[in-house]
């Protein structure tokens, strides 16, 4: 079926933004479903392939490839594998594998846990229009380590759907990142169990950790903790208000053979620990989850940004390394700047960048789509 743009955005589209919302796309038939692969035109001529959405305010979603035939979506799979084949020899089998629209598959992303694959689609018409049980079947066909294929629900509400393969009995899975061993939740963790955005990051962290006390503030299962404690930390600390999250860290602490009496947990509220504590670390990371979902929400998210990192700075030992991460996507890397002026003026510290950098090559996000381009990763060395 074709569709077509009422405003002028076919550049746009060809140099790689993938999405086209509502009011600037016309109908000239209904559709027969809720979704339905399309060419989009102008007075042109084709514009794009891709998929008309009728349950999203992103009407319409760029593809490069005809996803109903199964050797093109085949083709797509291998392709999205071959951009991460430098993990092959990183001892990592716990990965983002599908990345939406920066594998070429809006509105769908896959995680691998070691044996089990685990899908998410961005909203109803999404899960309508991936052919789910025909993805899942080329997953388990083209990844012969692969057992199970599953649907987490997004937001986290509901049940995991089994697509294909084996039906877990546990939820816990074990997987390897970088040689280190981890346990997540599928059904009750965050996102679909683990934030492997952050990955490179974690390595980042252990070249500089040996012989420090660091605190890892929203530590969630201890992901940054682990890595620390491999580097030899002298003592980490792990700050989650989730009693599950916290629990987790301590496994994964252990899961890795490393000394119990190196890792402290703090099951609290890390907006009052840095509001009150006056403890001091070598090294402190703040990874908060996201605080704006929208334009709306992002003035008041800047200022508790500032707030945050203006506290945590304090805990910091002279000379000793703040670690400052946002995944919130409203937030640009020229915010994330300004973020960490305001707050390092506002707490009276001045330092030197070592590091900036974002989500680990399993994120890719189209070049002309920088929405996409969420994971800010900045290391400073405070004078
Ligand atoms: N750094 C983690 C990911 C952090 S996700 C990693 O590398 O895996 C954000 C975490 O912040 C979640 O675990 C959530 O439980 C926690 N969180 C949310 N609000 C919080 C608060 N006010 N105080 C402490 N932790 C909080």
């Amino acid at each position: 079926m074709d569709i077509h743009l009422k405003r002028s955005l076919r550049k746009s589209i060809k140099r790689g933004h993938p999405w086209v919302y509502k009011d600037a796309i016309e109908l000239k038939k209904p559709l027969k479903s809720k979704t339905e692969f399309v060419l989009l035109k102008d007075n042109k001529g084709l514009v794009s392939l891709g998929i008309y959405d009728s349950t999203s305010p992103i009407a319409f979603r760029a593809l490069d490839f005809n996803p109903l035939k199964t050797n093109e979506l085949e083709q797509e799979l291998m392709r999205a594998f071959k951009k991460r084949s430098s993990l092959k020899d990183t001892k990592t089998d716990g990965y983002r594998l599908i990345n939406g629209e920066g594998d070429g598959f809006s509105g769908l992303i896959c995680d691998v846990y070691n044996q089990v694959a685990v899908l998410q689609f961005d909203g109803e018409g999404m899960e309508d229009f991936w052919r789910k049980t025909e993805v899942s079947k080329l997953l388990l066909k083209n990844f012969e380590n692969l057992k199970t294929v599953l649907i987490k629900p997004r937001g986290g509400v509901g049940d995991l759907e089994t697509v294909c393969g084996e039906e877990l009995k546990d939820f816990d899975v074990l997987f390897c990142e970088s040689g280190l061993k981890f346990k997540a939740n599928l059904l009750k963790g965050q996102k679909t169990g683990f934030f492997f955005d952050q990955r490179d990051n974690r390595n980042y962290i252990k070249s500089f950790a040996k012989d420090k006390s660091l605190l890892n503030a929203f530590s969630y299962t201890g992901g940054f903790s682990v890595y620390a404690g491999a580097a030899e930390a002298n003592k980490v600390f792990s700050l989650d208000l989730s009693p599950g999250a916290v629990s987790d860290a301590k496994d994964n602490w252990l899961l890795n053979d490393l000394d119990p009496e190196k890792h402290e947990t703090l099951c609290e509220d890390a907006f009052d620990f840095f509001e009150k504590s006056d403890s001091k670390f070598d090294s402190v990371i703040v990874d908060p989850p996201s605080m704006s979902s929208s334009q709306k929400t992002k003035s008041k998210a800047v200022q508790k940004y500032i707030d945050l990192f203006s506290k945590a700075s304090k805990r910091v030992n002279k000379q000793g390394d703040l670690v400052l991460s946002s995944c919130s996507s409203q937030i640009t890397f020229e915010d994330f700047n300004d973020i960490i002026t305001e707050a390092l003026s506002s707490a009276q510290k001045k330092g030197k960048v070592l590091r900036v950098s974002g989500q680990g090559l399993d994120h890719p996000y189209p070049h002309f789509c920088p929405e996409l381009r969420y994971l800010k990763f900045v290391h400073i060395v405070l004078d």
